[in-house]
């Protein structure tokens, strides 16, 4: 590391609200105000953790769709059923992560697993909200299944360890493909880890605290859950001290430099092309589920 990259600042939850029935989340952002400093990240939503009571009826999110992005679906406990307008149908088991690329659209239904369902328990995700460049919006849609074992976990010295989802990380390389450089990893701290993680100069970069506590640059916190700390562009790493177990998302990519325009499941570049969204969904062009 030549340079930190510095603490621009910190934000908590923005919305607190439920998706469908079953995701109860915590919205890290945009509804905080955090915006294009995290492109090509558009939003991340913290489902959970939330203790549910057995049911016959798996809770959820009914057939919707999605054109112009990404859906990236990271479990952490429980699982979920999904199936989509392309063919696809599985199970997002904890450690699992899902990577759609809505592209041209896709409509799909996401549910507690069946077996949790019925079992009942604590019940806790991440959906991460990916953009596309105008060039990639309309390409044909595609479905990345990854589970558990697919994803490299790199050990950062006593008591830290990285799960790599997407991009690269001490020669580790995530099994996400993505269309823009990013970088996505899972780390885990036990109270007292010190970790230096390398970034890269121009990435915009969030550090997403889903439990636990950290100082960053040995100085600024970030404690309790759902909290979210943008650094700057300038800079190649941070330093992070745990002073508690914790779970924090990396979240790191080159910024999207385009308009973004977004209205529900979809995000295009311009108001027309989001009309012209809603038209084709309504037209049946994004499918239906079988
Ligand atoms: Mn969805």
């Amino acid at each position: 590391m030549n340079s930190q990259k510095s603490v621009v600042s910190i934000h908590g939850t923005g919305s607190t609200h439920w998706v469908g029935d079953g995701f109860p989340v915590r919205n890290l952002f945009p509804s905080n105000g955090v915006g294009a400093q995290m492109s090509p990240f558009l939003m991340l939503d913290y489902a959970g953790p939330k203790y549910f009571e057995p049911s016959d009826r798996p809770r959820g999110v009914e057939e919707h769709p999605h054109r112009g992005f990404e859906t990236v679906t990271i479990a952490y406990q429980g699982s979920v059923d999904h199936r989509d307008s392309g063919g696809h149908a599985g199970t997002i088991a904890p450690g699992d992560v899902q990577w759609m690329t809505a592209a041209s659209g896709v409509v799909h239904e996401e549910k507690h697993g069946r077996e949790f369902t019925r079992q009942g328990g604590v019940f806790e995700m991440v959906q991460l909200w990916v953009n596309l460049p105008r060039k990639d919006k309309m390409s044909e849609p595609k479905y990345q299944s990854i589970t558990k074992e697919q994803i490299p976990v790199v050990a950062l010295g006593e008591g830290a360890a990285a799960r790599v989802i997407a991009g690269e990380l001490n020669g580790a390389r995530g099994p996400a493909s993505t269309f823009t450089p990013m970088n996505v990893w899972d780390v885990k701290l036990a109270a007292g880890a010190k970790v230096e993680l390398p970034l890269t100069e121009g990435h915009n970069t969030g550090l997403v605290l889903l439990r636990g506590g950290v100082t960053l640059n040995g100085g600024q916190a970030l404690t309790g859950e759902a909290q979210l700390a943008l650094l700057s562009q300038k800079g190649d790493g941070v330093a992070i001290e745990a002073t508690e177990e914790t779970i924090l998302l990396v979240l790191s990519g080159e910024p999207i430099d385009e308009p973004v325009a977004s209205y529900g499941p979809f995000v295009m570049n311009t108001r027309e092309e989001l009309q012209q969204a809603v038209r084709d969904y309504q037209a049946g062009k994004m499918g239906r589920l079988s």
